[in-house]
């Protein structure tokens, strides 16, 4: 059931299994208890049972950022802005090392480059990151910093 992904290994490593958002029905990644117990408001996770079990879903449109089964949570119930999320501003990619879609795009503007990547890679080795309680997808940014970068730079 459990498979080692082989690529970034900089965070706890992720429940594998996979289940569909209940509105978007694209495939979600499953988050640890501890992802949610940090970033959900306290008034929302107190109403909630358990933190166990439930998936991710980053697709931009849709409205649903944590499921389980019936159970949905939005926005709305978490303390901080989900970066991936259509219409967010500042739209936060990297929640460890405040790297954002906006701070990207300006150096792009600027230089033609970003050190976006490179300071993370950096970073993650020294101080390390906290991605499972800092990023609401609770893994490594570095996927979705990478794509940005290659959509922002394709349309310079
Ligand atoms: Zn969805």
């Amino acid at each position: 059931m459990f498979s080692v992904s082989p690529e970034h290994n900089c965070c706890t490593t992720q429940p594998k299994g996979k289940a569909l958002c209940p509105y978007c029905q694209k495939e979600a990644k499953g988050v640890l208890s501890k992802t949610l117990e940090h970033l959900l408001k306290n008034t929302v996770r107190s109403t909630l049972s358990s933190l166990e079990g439930y998936y991710y879903c980053k697709t931009a449109s849709c409205k649903v950022v944590y499921f389980k089964e019936d159970d949905i949570l939005t926005q709305e119930d978490l303390s901080v802005e989900v970066g991936l999320k259509e219409g967010v501003s500042p739209a936060t990619l990297c929640y460890c090392f405040h790297w954002s879609k906006e701070n990207i795009q300006k150096e792009l503007e600027i230089s033609g480059n970003t050190k976006a990547l490179e300071e993370i890679k950096a970073k993650m080795k020294d101080p390390g990151c906290s991605c499972e309680i800092l990023n609401p997808s609770g893994g490594c940014c570095l996927t979705d910093v990478q794509k940005f970068i290659h959509e922002a730079k394709s349309s310079l």
